[in-house]
């Protein structure tokens, strides 16, 4: 699918209908600019503009899936298993793979998801302590 005819009717699983305005969408339609540091055919991946460790970078579809639940849902195995292999090849470029990191994908309210365009963080860069900071 084009990004210039993407089907905004398909059915959503958990976050109400794609809004193309969104922040993300809007960069993968080169209206807004983003310090790029991967791309191919699945996915595109860019510095957070808010980083919260040394290295924080945002790996997103090409296509427009409101979350995790709408991207397996309705993407083809293909766009899954290629998003989730540039999500590794991301961290492979930026050395991340021996001393490690973490990948997290928030979602809907509880996930505090801000931008609703299916989205995976990455962090590196230095030891990054418990998975959440209190519970
Ligand atoms: P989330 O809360 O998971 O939806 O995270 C959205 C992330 O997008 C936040 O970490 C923001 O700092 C980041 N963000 C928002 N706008 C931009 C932008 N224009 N370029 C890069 N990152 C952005």
């Amino acid at each position: 699918m084009n990004i210039e005819n993407w089907n905004l009717d398909m059915p959503v699983a958990g976050l109400g209908p794609y809004d193309p305005q969104n922040i993300f969408a809007r960069i993968l339609r080169g209206e807004l600019p983003c310090n790029r540091i991967y791309e191919d055919d699945y996915a595109l991946a860019f510095h957070d503009i808010h980083p919260r460790a040394p290295v924080h970078v945002l790996i997103i579809p090409k296509l427009p899936y409101v979350s995790l639940a709408d991207f397996t849902a309705q993407a083809s195995p293909e766009q899954i298993g290629g998003f989730f292999k540039a999500v590794g090849a991301v961290a492979k470029q930026l050395n991340l793979e021996a001393p490690g990191y973490r990948i997290l994908a928030n979602m809907g309210a509880h996930g505090h998801q801000e931008v609703p365009h299916f989205h995976v963080h990455l962090f590196g860069g230095r030891p990054l302590g418990p998975m959440l900071v209190e519970f």
